[in-house]
């Protein structure tokens, strides 16, 4: 319910007018946000690297509705890039691309065209791409799309939700050698045709799907913050024999920062989603609605500048 009424919020103009008309103190969406411009994606790159970590960058914008706006988004991707060969930071930083800022909702072709140009750039920036996942109505197209960029660029990662019901088929299907999957619970609101509805099939989900990955050929990414979820991929990597090479734990920027350390030191390859740009709402509310504590923390720092 509160989960719902959150992610309601997030779709909704009205509410993103509201919350972004108050003077929100820097440090709640410093929290979870690199800043809004690259300069501070490759700053806030430079300290996770050089705390042993890895990055995935994403420019905060979706549901781009116009040509323009889809081209800004490539852009500032190629600028990117750039921006992180120059500085000397790949291949331990790559990006993460919502199809939708590039244009999927109104023009497949189109977001197809950039996001060939990104994984391009990527490639010559000595790195590469993963594919967000975004909601269901999505899949299809994003994994038609990834099947097509990965003919030229085979690096080239997507993200599967335990909490669809298709998942468990998806990962079998993308379990093939050097395939880079990112496995995630999900963060939108979901029909109950399409997706489990409690927390605990959305878990039991996502080990059934770890298993498939971890046993499989590809190279699986277990992007969750959940202790169990971690203590199980642990075990998982060495009932399957996977190397610390072998796979790696992803979590986002600001979330259990000292479990990313903790797990680097351990020797695991740790990736943080380090997320930068003006556009952060959207990306805020689905961070809240998955912890009610985030969302008292909110209130008090609201609280606290009023
Ligand atoms: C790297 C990365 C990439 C992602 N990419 C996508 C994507 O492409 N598409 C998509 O739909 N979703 C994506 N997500 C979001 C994901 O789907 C979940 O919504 C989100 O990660 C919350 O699920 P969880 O597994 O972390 O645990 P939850 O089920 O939210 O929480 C389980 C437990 O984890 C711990 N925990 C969770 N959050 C916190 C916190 N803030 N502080 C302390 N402990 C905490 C608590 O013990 C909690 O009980 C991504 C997540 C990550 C980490």
């Amino acid at each position: 319910m509160f989960r719902s009424v959150i992610l309601a919020a997030a779709g909704s103009s009205r509410a993103e007018r509201l919350v972004q008309s108050v003077p929100l103190s820097r440090s709640i969406v410093s929290r979870f946000v690199a800043g809004t411009g690259s300069d501070d994606a490759l700053r806030v790159t430079r300290e996770l690297v050089a705390d042993g970590l890895a990055v995935t960058l994403d420019y905060l914008g979706e549901d781009t509705t116009t040509p323009a706006g889809a081209e800004a988004a490539r852009d500032e991707y190629l600028r990117l890039l750039d921006g992180l060969a120059a500085s000397e930071l790949t291949p331990a930083a790559e990006v993460s691309v919502k199809l939708s800022a590039l244009g999927q909702a109104f023009d497949e072709k189109l977001a197809e065209e950039h996001a060939r140009l990104i994984c391009a750039k990527a490639s010559e920036a000595g790195t590469t791409v993963t594919l967000d996942m975004e909601d269901h109505t999505t899949t299809d197209s994003t994994l038609e799309m990834l099947a097509r960029l990965r003919t030229d660029f085979p690096t080239v990662g997507v993200a599967l939700q335990s909490y669809l019901r298709r998942t468990e088929a998806d990962c079998r299907e993308l379990a093939t050698p050097g395939s880079r999957i990112r496995l995630c619970k999900g963060a939108y609101a979901e029909p109950e045709s399409v997706a489990y509805q409690s927390r605990l099939d959305v878990d039991k989900s996502y080990v059934r799907c770890m298993n498939i990955l971890m046993a499989g050929d590809g190279y699986p990414m277990i992007a969750s913050h959940d202790p169990r979820i971690v203590t199980i991929a642990e075990d998982r990597s060495k009932w399957f024999d996977r190397g610390v090479d072998e796979f790696e734990f992803q979590m986002l920027y600001g979330v259990r920062p000292e479990e990313q350390l903790r797990l680097a030191r351990e020797g695991y390859t740790v990736r943080v989603y380090v997320p930068y740009g003006t556009q952060w709402y959207g990306y805020l509310m689905r961070r809240l609605a998955e912890r009610p504590a985030n969302v008292a923390f909110f209130a008090r720092a609201l609280r606290s500048r009023s």
